[in-house]
């Protein structure tokens, strides 16, 4: 049995005393069990909202990590500064970074195993644009994404990941896949998952799904046999959605 998982990322939005804010909230009502809950602030806010979030049962995460820890990177984070502030989780390879910050398959390959390396839990996003979709290349390119992130894991560094499928399409956009048209590369997701590591991985591995999540549509979503809970974006921005989402999840 997987646990579902609701993560939200903030992405570059609030500001600090929005931030503690909305943690508060969050913490004040979060479920205790039955449902991982998941929160990358941008790192500026990391220390405010780790205090804001006390002894919540609320995971906090990163929403990018450099693969060195330590040098001369201006600008970048390293995975022994997020861990002083309580840190584990870290989202890696959303398209925003592929697309706006020109990451490749292979940094998000590095940062991958730098992550698991210094134990952290790498969230790993993939997904296709919508000419790929109407092209018919879905596959191909989550398959070719998938593989080309968990290059190098063996069963057990993967078992420690978390995928998330976000159909780029669907990001900040209000189309959500529908929960067949997730469901099916889900589905196809575990198998690539099956055929690249084995049976046990392939169903211990939590895949979420990621892409305009809300309370009126994430239901029939996580009702899906391999959708294992949210990505959430803008949804995760108000204390009320995003408890909706995780009260859906339980
Ligand atoms: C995301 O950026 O990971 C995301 C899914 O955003 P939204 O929920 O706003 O589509």
């Amino acid at each position: 049995m997987r646990t579902p998982i609701v993560a939200g990322n903030w992405k570059m939005n609030l500001g600090n005393n929005e931030a503690v804010e909305l943690a508060r909230g969050i913490a004040k009502n979060c479920p205790e069990s039955g449902v991982k809950v998941i929160v990358a602030p941008v790192s500026l806010h990391l220390s405010s909202v780790s205090q804001a979030l006390a002894t919540a049962p609320v995971l906090l995460a990163s929403q990018n990590m450099h693969w060195a820890e330590s040098g001369a990177y201006t600008g970048e984070l390293a995975g022994p500064m997020l861990r002083e502030f309580g840190v584990r989780y870290v989202i890696l390879g959303h398209s925003e970074r592929r697309q706006l910050f020109g990451e490749s398959d292979e940094l998000i390959n590095h940062k991958v195993q730098s992550a698991l390396a210094q134990d952290f839990r790498p969230i790993i996003c993939i997904g296709e644009t919508l000419q790929e979709r109407e092209g018919g290349r879905t596959r191909a390119k989550v398959e070719f994404q998938l593989r080309a992130a968990y290059a190098g894991l063996n069963a057990e560094q993967a078992q420690r990941t978390i995928l998330a499928y976000e159909p780029i399409w669907a990001i900040g956009t209000g189309k959500t896949a529908s929960p067949e048209q997730a469901q099916e590369v889900h589905f196809f997701l575990r198998s690539v998952l099956k055929d690249r590591f084995d049976i046990k991985t392939a169903q211990a591995l939590p895949i979420l799904y990621g892409g305009s999540v809300k309370p009126q549509n994430f239901a029939s979503l996580i009702s899906q046999d391999d959708i294992d809970g949210g990505l959430v974006g803008g949804a995760s921005l108000k204390v009320e959605s995003f408890l909706e989402l995780a009260r859906i999840a339980l």
